[in-house]
């Protein structure tokens, strides 16, 4: 039934990846808790799976398989958060490779990178992501083996164009991954576009609720890179609960209504606000103005996602005060759930964040459009 080659992906998340159970009948996904599973008298494992839940737990494969099929990838892994199936990707990798990232992305999983690149010996080359050039003049032929990138990044929503990355790091005989935590499958499939590996927390879009800490991985091919990644999921543990896998599972069968909502209203917002006197910038690729605006079209599709910055003419102070006068946004980090969230991204990375300190970072939930420019609207005129 929700396993037809031609059913749309709309189609398939609304089931959560699955059939009922032929035998129990649950139409939700049962809550498989057990860490463990018995062997029948021949020693043969019952059910036909895994006997451990670290090595093979059953919350994970219809899960798993929706979220290779909607990145149009041979296979999915799920990882106890964005860091862990990272980390996971980190492990892969031998002492002394090259590894190529731009300078501007997701701020935890660049300063984990550099300290981790330390201990583990490999050398890692920021480039700029403003600059259409500059990633095919970081890799190495021969010797670079990861480049990875993040589009739209965090939190200046600069677009990379991922067919030129894919054909930068493939002929230096490097994979290309790329964190699509941001676009998510609904709006960017990187596979499409030459991408080897995509990656996503978990815990923002695909879960959507907030109360989900997750990281996936989708291969483009199940090759010795794909099982060294297994390999590192197994040992090193960073395996996802039964009660998450539930919750994801549970989450994404609603992605597709709220990406396309809060893509809709981010969209409207941005409009709204680009030109308003208190403001420098609207950062948002939907927007004509927008330097990755053209890229963007090409490689997204349905919208241009649901977040967006706004930088206030006033700096920092201007900043925080808008921040301080919103009544509906919520003031919290994070991003890609069903409410509002305000963020000065300067205040919470520190001296050495790259970001703009005039920066506030929206993440647009689900709610009334109207009521939340109402809300940016009132902050901005008493701030
Ligand atoms: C949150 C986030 C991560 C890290 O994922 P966790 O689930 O917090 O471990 C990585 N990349 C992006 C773009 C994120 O927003």
């Amino acid at each position: 039934m929700t396993d037809g080659p031609d059913l749309k992906p709309e189609t398939l998340t609304a089931h959560g990846g699955r059939t009922p159970d032929a035998l129990r009948g649950d139409v939700a996904p049962p809550l498989r808790p057990s860490t463990n599973y018995a062997r029948d008298e021949n020693y043969q494992q019952i059910g036909g799976q895994g006997g451990y839940a670290r090595d093979e737990s059953p919350s994970y494969p219809e899960v798993e398989a929706l979220l290779a099929r909607l990145e149009g990838g041979e296979g999915a892994m799920v990882f106890a958060s964005g860091m862990a199936a990272a980390t996971a990707v980190w492990l892969s990798l031998a002492p002394g490779d090259h590894v190529v990232l731009p300078k501007v992305i997701y701020w935890g999983l660049r300063d984990w990178l550099l300290k981790f690149a330390d201990n583990w010996n490999l050398s890692v080359e920021l480039f700029d992501q403003e600059d259409p050039g500059a990633l095919a003049r970081a890799v190495r032929p021969g010797k670079t083996r990861l480049v990875w990138i993040e589009t739209p990044c965090n939190p200046t929503w600069d677009v990379i164009d991922i067919a030129a990355a894919a054909e930068a790091a493939h002929r230096a005989g490097a994979l290309l991954a790329v964190d699509s935590t941001v676009a998510t499958p609904v709006l960017t499939r990187p596979i499409e576009h030459g991408a080897d590996l995509v990656f996503h927390s978990g815990t923002k879009y695909l879960n959507g609720h907030g109360d989900v800490m997750a990281g996936v991985l989708v291969t483009a091919r199940r090759d010795d890179f794909w099982d060294r990644l297994r390999d590192k999921r197994h040992r090193a543990g960073g395996v996802l609960g039964a009660f998450e896998a539930w919750l994801l599972q549970r989450g994404l069968r609603t992605l597709y209504l709220r990406v396309g909502r809060a893509s809709e209203s981010a969209l409207a917002i941005a409009r709204h606000f680009e030109g308003h006197p208190k403001l420098a910038a609207v950062l948002y690729p939907g927007l004509d103005s927008h330097p990755g605006h053209g890229v963007a079209k090409r490689q997204m599709s349905g919208g241009f996602g649901g977040m967006l910055s706004l930088r206030l003419r006033g700096g920092a102070e201007a900043a925080l005060s808008v921040a301080k006068g919103v009544r509906l946004f919520v003031r919290a980090t994070s991003l890609g759930g069903v409410e509002s969230l305000i963020e000065h991204r300067a205040s919470i990375e520190g001296p050495d964040s790259p970001v703009p300190p005039d920066l506030l970072r929206l993440s647009i939930g689900i709610e009334d459009a109207g009521d939340l420019i109402a809300d940016l609207e009132q902050a901005l005129a008493s701030g």
